[in-house]
């Protein structure tokens, strides 16, 4: 059973990840492979606790032989999904710089203003951080960036 946060983020995503790999496919030409193929969860479908969680989330399962179909669920292909979504954004003009760490943040007055690699610093009006697990490293935050189980 995940967190609320988890849950809120995982479905949100759900909600508009076929029309995302639909434009993708559409802008770049990789098929992404996204294909609504169901769940099928094979044990503890069953207890209060995982009805009480569909109830809650409004999440309805199909009775299966081997246990409950979550009809809604998909998958896509991760490297195509990667690639599709590089070549998206490098046609839109984005510039990626890979191999390249940041080692720390650049701060000012309490103020992200970029970044410091091992070769030479970025500045930007914003900073996003997505260094997975990494993330706290650079935060300092480490009791706030928590790991969570699987997806
Ligand atoms: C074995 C395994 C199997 C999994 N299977 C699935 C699955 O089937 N389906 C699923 O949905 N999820 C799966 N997951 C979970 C999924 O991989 C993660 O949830 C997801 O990759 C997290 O994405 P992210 O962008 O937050 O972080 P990441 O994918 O970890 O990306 C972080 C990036 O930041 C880079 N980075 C870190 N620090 C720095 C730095 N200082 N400077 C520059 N770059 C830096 C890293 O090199 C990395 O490329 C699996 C995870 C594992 C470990």
């Amino acid at each position: 059973m995940y967190s609320d946060v988890v849950n809120e983020l995982s479905m949100a995503s759900q909600a508009v990840y076929e029309e995302l790999c639909a434009t993708l496919f559409a802008d770049t030409g990789i098929d992404t492979e996204y294909i609504r193929s169901g769940l099928l969860m094979m044990d503890e479908y069953d207890r209060y606790e995982a009805i009480d969680w569909m109830a809650v989330h409004k999440v309805n399962a199909e009775k299966h032989p081997q246990g409950a179909l979550f009809t809604a669920v998909a998958q896509v292909r991760n490297p195509r999904l990667l690639k599709a979504l590089k070549s998206d954004i490098l046609k839109r003009g984005v510039e990626i710089v890979e191999f390249s760490k940041v080692e720390e943040l650049i701060v000012e007055k309490d103020k992200v203003l970029g970044v410091k690699t091992e070769h030479k610093n970025y500045y930007g009006d914003n900073s996003i951080i997505c260094g997975g697990a990494w993330s706290s490293a650079l935060l300092d935050i480490k009791m706030k960036c928590i790991q969570s189980r699987g997806r």
